[in-house]
């Protein structure tokens, strides 16, 4: 199994299945693939896929099985009829879901014999097959090793732990961090647009100050840990000051202000809970707790 070129079947050939597909035949692994609309097996069979008629031939095909369909409806409505041929299998699932739906999988992948390791994709297809783009893994770690070798032609494997919830909590704590980070640059770019200044010219300054946030971060990440906010760089108090220039500025120039003004409010609670001399990181309290600062 730790042979370089393992077979491995792709079951779910949408936008995100082909491109794992594209990706383990790119590598040499002999890849079966099955897909509840066959046609879509066409460009993957012309690059040496092998096209199963059905899932269950599909699974027998490879000792690993790598599901990514639309949700975990279309999971069990796939697997469930051909369970069986999982036992004594590996079955890897990136379809995209709750940590309550890979705790449920988990467990009747188990109660079929299978080994079973969740997984969340933090890229789009075109990053596939890219060791730069992070695949997320959690459940027994053997199923993992066993498999490296195919694993890592999707992308740089990150191991979280043995608990099958968590590729999907992680997943779901990024891709809130994505899109507070995008519609922050969104906000500043709507922003500086209002003076003319190309969306292309802000963006280079703003990844620069980006890197300046990873290193608060950091900082703050060790406050959290220890539950205390010295404020002994910026407290929220000045962070308040601050955000009403982006609020003022903002509506001087048309530009919506939900985001600055949720923001605003979250601060205010946070100085309401008696963290004003705090640093922005005892905003967590407010977020851990929605009681706090009301
Ligand atoms: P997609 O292009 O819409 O493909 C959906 C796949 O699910 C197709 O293979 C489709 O089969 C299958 N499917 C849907 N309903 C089904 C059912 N009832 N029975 C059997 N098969 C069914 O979506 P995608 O972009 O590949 O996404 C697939 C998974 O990857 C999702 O969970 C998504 O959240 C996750 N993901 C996607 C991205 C991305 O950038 N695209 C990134 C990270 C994670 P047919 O072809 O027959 O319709």
């Amino acid at each position: 199994m730790n042979s370089e070129y393992t077979a491995v079947t792709v079951i779910g050939l949408g936008s995100m299945g082909s491109a794992l597909a594209a990706a383990l035949l790119e590598r040499g692994h002999p890849t079966t693939v099955w897909n509840r609309s066959a046609r879509k097996a066409q460009a993957l069979v012309d690059r040496g896929a092998r096209l199963a008629a059905t899932p269950e031939e599909a699974i027998v095909a490879s000792p690993l099985t790598i599901a990514c369909v639309l949700d975990y409806e279309a999971l069990h409505t796939v697997l469930d009829p051909v369970a069986g041929s999982l036992a004594g299998r590996a079955l890897v699932n990136l379809t995209s879901g709750s940590p309550e739906q890979a705790h449920e999988a988990a467990a009747w992948a188990r109660s079929q014999g299978a080994d079973y390791l969740d997984g969340a994709i933090m890229t789009t297809p075109p990053g596939v097959g890219s060791p730069e783009m992070m695949f997320l893994y959690s459940g027994p770690r053997a199923v993992l090793e066993a498999h490296r070798s195919a694993l890592a032609a999707l992308g740089d494997p990150c191991y979280l732990g043995a608990d099958p919830g968590l590729a999907s909590l992680y997943d779901a704590a990024l891709l809130g961090l994505m899109w507070s980070t995008m519609t922050g640059w969104l906000h500043g770019t709507a922003l500086v647009g209002a003076e003319k200044t190309e969306a292309t010219a802000f963006t280079p300054v703003a990844i620069r100050w980006l890197t300046a946030v990873t290193g608060f971060l950091t900082t703050y990440a060790s406050q959290v840990d220890a539950g205390r906010y010295p404020g002994d760089d910026a407290t929220v108090d000045v962070q308040i000051a601050a955000i009403d220039h982006l609020i003022h500025a903002a509506a001087a120039r048309g530009v919506d202000n939900a985001l600055p003004e949720l923001l605003k409010a979250t601060m205010e609670r946070a100085r309401a809970a008696g963290y004003g001399s705090g640093s922005y990181a005892s905003v967590i309290e407010v977020l851990r707790n929605p009681a706090v600062g009301r």
